[in-house]
């Protein structure tokens, strides 16, 4: 199973890093919906986290 990485798109701030695939809903709501960093509004739509594979050697070029 490849290591997930979730992110608020804000800041970058880690809001889940580990071995279960998560859905961005389930952390969101762990986190009442906002970012405990900068206090961004995290939704459901992609872009408000970045979701990837945990893997720091070989980022894909977006
Ligand atoms: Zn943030």
């Amino acid at each position: 199973m490849v290591p997930q990485k979730i992110v608020c798109s804000g800041c970058g701030f880690c809001l889940y890093e580990g071995d279960l695939l998560k859905s961005p809903q389930d952390i969101i709501k762990k986190y009442n919906g906002r970012c405990p960093n900068c206090n961004k509004k995290l939704d459901f739509s992609p872009e408000s986290v970045t979701v990837s594979p945990y893997r720091a050697e070989e980022a894909d070029a977006k």
